[in-house]
């Protein structure tokens, strides 16, 4: 009923809010201009992580970070630093299981430990929630709803975890962005993934066809 009642409300009432499918968000509207979504799940990581806060502050981005609770708690001062630095903090579950396979008191704890996890170091409490792998369900979006979370999955995904070359990433990013795109990253990553040199050459070549970069949080007032 909630999932109903979530999919009559943006598609009549609200004309600009973002398109959205089982109660689960996957891009901004294309009425809010040349505005995009860099996101960053897995992370924090022992200095990827600064790397590409680094990174993004070199070019004036905000991105948002879908944060694993547990790597919260390893390096809560790199979560206080993407504070910090105005990027938005999003939960990405405690321990990164499938929640597909999990009680709703699973899911609840995973989303509740990751809160606490991500609060006690920024002071910050994430409105937003990506399912590990974006494998989500009707169970996991109601419980993520249940606890004031929306569920946000992705509109183009680099595949930056599997070691996909620079280029690829790149060409691949340049061929399906759109306004209201949701790009998937990850900040946590095996150490021969190419994230960083394909942020360096997509960041600045899409300001240059006119994007502008926001937090998911932002994309989705549709302004
Ligand atoms: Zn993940």
């Amino acid at each position: 009923m909630l999932l109903l009642l979530l999919s009559f409300s943006s598609s009549s009432v609200f004309a600009a809010a973002p398109p959205e499918k089982d109660g689960v968000i996957f891009s901004g509207t294309t009425a809010c201009g040349k505005k995009i979504a860099l996101t960053f799940d897995d992370g924090p990581h022992p200095y990827k992580t600064m790397q590409i806060l680094d990174l993004l502050d070199k070019f004036g981005v905000k991105a948002t970070f879908f944060i694993i609770g547990e790597n919260a708690e390893y390096y809560p001062e790199i979560v206080a630093e993407e504070a910090v630095r105005g990027h938005e903090l999003a939960n990405h579950s405690f321990t990164h299981p499938r929640l597909s396979k999990l009680t709703d008191a699973e899911i609840s704890a995973e989303i509740e430990r990751a809160d606490a996890a991500i609060k006690k170091a920024s002071g910050v409490t994430p409105r937003l929630f990506r399912p590990p792998e974006g494998a989500y369900s009707e169970n996991v979006v109601k419980t993520a709803a249940n606890l004031g979370k929306t569920t946000i999955i992705w509109t183009v995904d680099t595949l930056d975890w599997a070691k996909t070359a620079r280029d690829a990433i790149v060409e691949n990013v340049k061929a399906s962005v759109t306004s209201g795109s949701i790009i998937l990253f990850h900040d946590y990553t095996h150490k021969d993934a190419h994230t960083l040199e394909a942020l360096e050459v997509i960041v600045p070549y899409l300001q240059g066809e006119g994007y502008e970069f926001v937090t998911v949080s932002e994309l989705l007032k549709g302004k």
